[in-house]
């Protein structure tokens, strides 16, 4: 449950955050908020309203990822081992 729409956005972009995803507004109004997985074919989406009679934002649907995190950008080098094993003397 949040006071607010800002603190409910704050969470969803936190969540995005710890999965390493990016999430793209869905639907965004007084009353209802959607954010969906960026990635197609990926069923992942928050859903959160303001229940009628009431002032306060609840989550009612989180569905999680099924897409595949793509590697963050310049983590391909890996240390190249082969370059240092003909260097040895005995
Ligand atoms: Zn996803």
């Amino acid at each position: 449950m949040f006071d607010t729409k800002k603190k409910l956005k704050y969470a969803v972009i936190k969540w995005a955050m710890s999965t390493q995803r990016v999430f793209r507004t869905h639907i965004s109004n007084p009353t209802n908020y959607t954010v969906k997985c960026v990635e197609t074919g990926c069923s992942a989406k928050v859903h959160g309203h303001v229940p009628k009679y009431n002032i306060h934002w609840v989550v009612t649907n989180v569905v999680p990822h099924n897409c595949v995190r793509k590697k963050p950008v310049g983590s391909s080098s890996k240390p190249d081992f082969n370059s240092h094993c003909a260097t040895h003397v005995y």
